[in-house]
């Protein structure tokens, strides 16, 4: 018998993966997606799942499938500087009892079939093309509406809708607005060099330069830039840009620089922005989960991880409690100081990187985020 209904508002990483968790203990789930199918909801080339990522997503039934399409990697990174020298290493954290790796790489669309394949699965419905208008709730249900003028009712309403959520002004008192760093991330596939088995760091005179396994033949480059919030820019702007920024670099940035970044590269570049909401994240039957309460700069690779375990906690708290209040309470209080580490933890490398903060360890922050993020859940 089902525990009740519930209606996911955005078919994201965390939207998808709190359908499957709330499935798994009984739930009906229906996800609304306004994108039109799967592959036109994911932006960006990959992705960074650290070990927690892969102990959630254990617990959705989907780890296994990511490391096998992925790169899963005996450590963490390593750091280096500008001309390539190498600076220190970065181990990464280890679950005790648990053979997870410290870090596995994947493209964005190989996660989002996953997701999607474990969500149809265990018997999620997922609707595409469906955006949500508005709710109404009162003590027994909230009723939904959607822009294509169709409705419904649900027990609990999960708004997974992003950092511009349109579900967070019915939950907050006050409305929030996510904030721009002043840095931008530039992002390219590029075939996997032999040496990137792991992070590689590569600290620049006004930025960071990295690279991530994303697959045993495929990793990607990235760049962290310190720029004006950038506007619509063409292709060749981008690549352009991105060659500017790099030009300093020796070692293995300057060689992919200058071995891969021509007229052919498709340069991702994405704003970095930041938002941490005040508890609680519900307001009577509906509640927040992934970006849409806790948006995380880059720097850590933890937001869509942040996301995800969202998902697992809520469904562990609501099959747990005896009343939707409690067991939302229990969410945010389990959530809150962990997704904010990593917000301000993020935010903090970011100034770091951009000058603004000389004494800053950046390794020593990056190690305790993530021993913290191996404590339980
Ligand atoms: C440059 C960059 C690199 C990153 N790298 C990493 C990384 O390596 N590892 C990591 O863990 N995290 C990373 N992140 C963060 C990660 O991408 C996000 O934290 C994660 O995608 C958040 O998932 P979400 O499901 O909460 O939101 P989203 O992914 O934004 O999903 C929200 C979904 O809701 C849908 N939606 C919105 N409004 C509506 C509506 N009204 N009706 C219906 N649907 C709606 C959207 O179409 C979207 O599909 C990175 C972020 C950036 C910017």
């Amino acid at each position: 018998m089902s525990r009740g209904t519930v209606l996911v508002i955005g078919g994201g990483i965390g939207g998808l993966s709190t359908a499957i968790a709330l499935r798994q203990v009984g739930y009906t789930v229906e996800v609304v997606e306004r994108s039109p199918d799967l592959h036109s909801s994911v932006y960006g080339v990959g992705i960074i799942q650290p070990i927690n990522a892969l102990r959630a997503l254990d617990a959705i039934g989907c780890a296994d499938a990511c490391m096998s399409v992925g790169y899963p990697a005996t450590a963490w990174g390593a750091m280096y500087d500008v001309g390539g020298s190498f600076v220190r290493d970065m181990p990464g954290a280890r679950i005790p009892g648990s053979d997870l790796p410290p870090l596995n790489g994947l493209t964005r669309p190989a996660l989002h079939a996953i997701l999607t394949a474990r969500a149809n699965e265990v018997g999620a419905v997922i609707r595409y093309s469906t955006e949500f208008a508005d709710l109404g709730a009162d003590d027994a249900g909230v009723d939904v509406s959607f822009a294509d003028g169709s409705s419904g009712r649900y027990d609990v309403v999960v708004g997974a809708d992003g950092v511009r959520s349109a579900v967070r002004r019915h939950v907050l008192a006050e409305e929030l607005q996510p904030v721009y760093i002043g840095q931008s991330a530039f992002r390219i596939n590029i075939p996997r060099e032999p040496e990137i088995d792991r992070i590689i760091l590569q600290e620049g005179p006004e930025g960071m330069a990295g690279f991530v396994p994303i697959g045993p033949d495929l990793a990607y480059l990235f760049y962290n830039a310190q720029m004006d919030r950038p506007g619509r820019m063409s292709d060749e702007e981008t690549l352009e840009l991105l060659r500017e920024h790099l030009a300093p670099f020796g070692g293995l940035t300057g060689r992919v620089r200058d071995t891969y970044l021509d007229g052919s590269s498709q340069v991702v570049l994405r704003p970095e922005e930041a938002l941490i909401s005040p508890a609680p994240w519900h307001a009577g039957r509906v509640v927040l989960i992934g970006d849409a309460v806790h948006a995380i700069t880059p720097h850590l690779g933890q937001g869509a991880a942040q996301a995800i375990e969202d998902g697992v906690v809520l469904a562990e708290v609501m099959a747990s409690h005896e009343d939707l209040e409690s067991a939302f309470v229990a969410y945010t209080e389990r959530r809150y100081e962990r997704c904010k580490l990593i917000v301000e933890t993020s935010l903090a490398i970011g100034e770091w990187e951009m000058g603004r903060l000389s004494e800053f360890d950046n390794v020593t922050a990056t190690n305790h985020v993530l021993a913290t993020m191996a404590l339980p859940l």
